[in-house]
């Protein structure tokens, strides 16, 4: 037996090999050490002839499906082997076999798994400078094929932005990918064969010739590992990357379309808004349009045009989301169909579905709206299957086909025969205890059954001396009671079980037959799968833009937009009874930058999420959030918006900031929409706002894309005068009774002030401080009489600030040590209006106090918690009062 293990384990070197021995499922040697750990079962031994005993473990068969879930779920493989022959006919060691796979992307059912969610698997391959790409979800088995274009990292967001865990990829990219998978929890699987040109005609047919190979690289791999029928996969849908509106993973997350930034529930995001779907099939429709909204205009005028049909039908819409809720999940029945692992309570669900689609045709095709005449036409009512499930199928099978009880009365003669027999025999062995009884005269004689003894008479031992026990012959002794039986009953016995075994045997085939006779159905099946789930998501749309007060979004073909009082959707939910204040944004062909200035918790963040977030809705084909949007359609959106937690991060916050933004700059078009928040935070703030300044200009002279910059650097206004194309905006605040009153009301110009000593004063800083900080500003921005931005480029070239930051850790009797061309390199204007902070430095103000500024001055307002700034006070107070 170990001998065949290692043989099967030679073929399975990638995954956890589940050993069926009997009741369980072994794992020996590394499987067994390692699954032992991560599944928490024992680890024990066997000997097997060798000297040290080797490792195993096992765990039942008929728990085996969480294990694999648990193994699966964290990124493993998992080989279920058994025994394919009948161990009592085996000669020798039972024939053994792998029946199945199972893998991240191949996963069918379970616990672990969401309804609403589709698992994928893909493949790719490098075409030149790009990659063909292909996915599939097996259980459901809607497919895509597509192009990716860019990097290793490029292909890995889109796996990532799709949720997909599995890659299947050949021998050579394995190698090239492995670190780059790891960083991105992929897992990779090697397949280095396809299925053949003929075997996958029907599956490539409405691809591109180029991405064939990497289809039938996948369907090959899904052969090998599943071993069973790929009937119900379709054929893989084109989409050209030309018609979807593009959206990176960074900014997905970022504008928390389907995952909250917090991580956790999907609570607070755009997919919790908009999921007002009924059905599972309609819940995993919404997340792919979410995934990828449209980007040709007249698909989305056509989404648009139906939600538009049921928002002006309220009873149509509440009739369909009834009709809907009897609708199961149709995609993955049609999936267990095509595996034949459909049971007859699946088939009972089939069939229920099936039943509400006249309803549903006839509430389409009665309504005003032609597009929906259209819809309900198309739907196929599916009455011949419906008809075949409700003549074979009782109204409420068992889960277990073993059950009996699944195949419908009238369905098959010689079932309904067998039936008979074996209820007529029991009706018999219900007259008999009634005779008996009489007979003997003991009332709660009673005749019963086991499945060691059969039938026998149980009389209890009180009442033994009534009976006549010639005719009993003793078959079993309790404590209290004694079970007999008689010639007749044994005779009864025999008729009756023998009807059952026959009458069972009889009801799994003729289910298996009906099993196999469903196959032929899977497209149509699938077919009406798309079109419910689809209408599930239209309706949805309708539901949320009533009840949230969308309207209907208008395109043209133009660079700019024009929102009037948008909102962003799911923070004026989320503010519950409060009012959230909507804003416009107007972006002109001309004039299409905006700059948006304001304190710090105005609302900048917000308000260009919200611009985003009307982009994705509109262009979903739903309805958005404010009184009038005309807007473009919009080929990418790029954004890089600081999150919360990213104050935390320090240094590798800045490279995100700067990756994210090269990803922008590299990849977007004239007609992308870029976000751009508080760029440059991260860092010091001339080099922050350097860095922003470079940037606004090259989007400017290179792109040209419709974009949005927020800052609180306030020097970067004097940009609108440089750059045709800039707009400054500034989000409102006022100061009431020397506190700030967030407004968060968009306004024409920059903001005028710095708000951010205001903040502070509401962190409840001590007088003594923000007055002081009062005085400081003051002398700062005195200082800066020239203009800052000037003072920027300068520095860029020379670092100056690092020159300086160097002295003041330096003892001044060592500063003869710095390399005197370094100290010269330092403009000569510059050195000549050094400020006081930084004579200060040279032995003018005394040591400490400029110590006391210099940290003051270097302080991040935005990236400090008041109980820092609470430290920093007392900090410095200390410094001044050791003076
Ligand atoms: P900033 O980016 O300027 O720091 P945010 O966009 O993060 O500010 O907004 C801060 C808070 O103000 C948000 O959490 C939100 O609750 C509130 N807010 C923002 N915009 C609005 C608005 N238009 N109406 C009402 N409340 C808003």
């Amino acid at each position: 037996m170990m001998q065949q293990y290692l043989s099967i384990k030679q073929d399975y070197k990638d995954a956890f090999l589940f050993f069926r021995l009997g009741d369980f499922y072994e794992l020996f040697f590394e499987d067994a050490t390692k699954a032992s750990q991560l599944l928490e079962i024992t680890l024990t031994g066997k000997d097997a002839g060798a000297a040290e005993r080797i490792p195993m473990c096992g765990v039942p068969h008929h728990s085996v499906q969480g294990y694999i879930e648990t193994l699966v779920g964290r990124g493993y493989k998992v080989a279920i082997c058994e025994q394919t022959e009948d161990p009592r006919q085996a000669k020798g060691v039972v024939r053994r076999e792998v029946v199945q796979v199972v893998t991240p992307g191949t996963l069918m059912e379970g616990k672990g798994m969401d309804g609403k969610t589709n698992l994928f698997i893909a493949a790719a391959e490098k075409i030149g400078a790009r990659f063909s790409f292909c996915y599939l979800d097996i259980s459901t088995g809607e497919a895509t094929a597509t192009y990716v274009d860019g990097t290793n990292d490029d292909l890995m967001q889109q796996l990532q932005s799709l949720g997909i865990r599995e890659l299947v990829v050949s021998d050579a990219m394995f190698d090239e990918l492995q670190a780059l998978a790891d960083v991105y929890s992929i897992v990779l699987s090697i397949e280095d064969e396809a299925m053949s040109v003929e075997d996958t005609a029907m599956y490539t047919m409405h691809a591109p010739e180029e991405l064939h190979h990497a289809i039938r690289i996948v369907l090959h791999y899904i052969e090998r590992t599943q071993m069973r029928s790929l009937a119900h996969i379709q054929a893989f849908d084109y989409k050209e990357v030309e018609q979807f509106l593009m959206i990176d993973t960074h900014s997905k997350r970022n504008l928390e379309m389907i995952q909250s930034l917090r991580g956790g529930d999907q609570k607070g995001t755009l997919l919790w808004l908009l999921d007002e779907t009924v059905t599972a099939m309609g819940g995993r429709r919404l997340k792919q349009w979410l995934h990828q909204p449209l980007a040709n205009q007249q698909a989305i005028e056509r989404r648009l045009g139906i939600v538009t049909a049921l928002l002006e039908d309220y009873f149509l819409r509440v009739e369909l989301q009834e009709l809907f809720k009897n609708v199961y999940d149709l995609e993955r029945l049609a999936g267990k169909v095509s595996f034949g692992s459909i049971g007859g309570r699946d088939l009972a669900q089939l069939r229920e579905s099936l039943r509400q689609l006249p309803a549903i045709q006839q509430q389409l095709t009665e309504a005003k709206s032609t597009e929906l005449n259209e819809l309900g036409q198309a739907l196929d009512l599916c009455s011949d299957i419906e008809q075949f499930l409700s003549h074979a199928i009782t109204d409420q099978p068992p889960i277990s086909i073993k059950e009996g009880d699944v195949i419908r009365e009238g369905y098959n003669a010689k079932l309904d025969e067998l039936r008979d027999a074996s209820r007529n025999g029991k009706n018999w062995i219900a007259q008999l205890e009634k005779r008996e009884r009489e007979q003997t005269g003991i009332k709660n004689l009673k005749i019963g059954y086991n499945r060691v003894f059969g039938y026998y008479i149980e009389i209890t031992k009180s009442n033994i001396h009534l009976a006549d026990l010639t005719r009993y012959e003793r078959k079993q002794t309790l404590t209290n009671a004694e079970r007999y039986i008689t010639e007749e009953l044994k005779e009864k016995e025999a008729l009756i079980l023998n009807a059952e075994e026959e009458s069972s045997v009889l009801e799994y085939k003729l289910f298996t037959e009906i099993r196999e006779e469903m196959k032929q159905y899977i497209t149509r099946l699938q077919k009406i799968a798309q079109q419910i789930s689809e209408l599930d998501v239209y309706t949805a749309f309708a539901t949320v833009s009533e009840k949230y007060h969308f309207i209907q979004p208008i395109f043209h073909e133009k660079r700019g937009m024009k929102i009037i009082n948008g909102r962003h959707p799911v923070v004026e939910k989320m503010l519950n009874k409060s009012t959230y204040v909507p804003n416009d944004c107007i972006l002109s062909e001309d004039e299409n930058m905006m700059l948006i200035t304001g304190p710090n918790m105005s609302g900048k963040s917000t308000y260009m999420r919200q611009v985003a977030l009307i982009t994705v809705m509109a262009q979903m084909g739903c309805y958005v959030p404010a009184d009038e949007a005309i807007l473009p359609i919009t080929d990418q959106i790029f954004t890089r918006i600081g999150a919360a937690d990213d104050l935390a991060g320090g240094q590798s916050t800045f490279m995100v900031e700067m990756l994210e933004s090269q990803h922008a700059i590299t990849n977007a078009t004239a007609n992308s929409l870029l976000l751009f928040d508080e760029i440059g935070r991260g860092t010091s703030t001339y080099d922050g706002m350097s860095l922003a300044q470079a940037m606004m200009e090259y989007i400017h002279d290179h792109i040209g894309a419709n974009t949005l910059f927020s800052t609180h650097y306030h020097e970067l206004t004097t940009l609108e005068d440089e750059l045709s194309h800039l707009r400054n905006v500034h989000v409102a605040a006022t100061e009431q009774e020397g506190r700030v009153v967030f407004l968060h009301k968009v306004k024409e110009g920059p903001a005028d002030k710095s708000y951010g000593i205001h903040v502070a004063k509401l962190a409840d800083l001590p007088d003594e401080i923000i007055s002081r900080a009062h005085v400081l500003l003051q002398q700062f921005e005195s200082q800066s009489e020239e203009g800052t931005v000037k003072i920027v480029e300068k520095r860029v070239e020379v670092p100056v600030e690092k020159i300086v930051e160097k002295r003041i850790e330096v003892p001044v009797e060592k500063i003869v040590e710095v390399p005197i061309e370094k100290v010269i390199e330092v403009p000569v204007e510059q050195a000549n209006n050094v400020s006081e902070a930084q004579l200060s430095l040279f032995g003018t103000v005394e040591e400490d106090d400029a110590e006391v500024l210099e940290q003051l001055r270097s302080v991040n307002i935005s990236c400090t918690t008041p109980m820092d700034a609470l430290q920093l006070v007392y900090k410095l107070q200390q410094q001044l009062a050791k003076k």
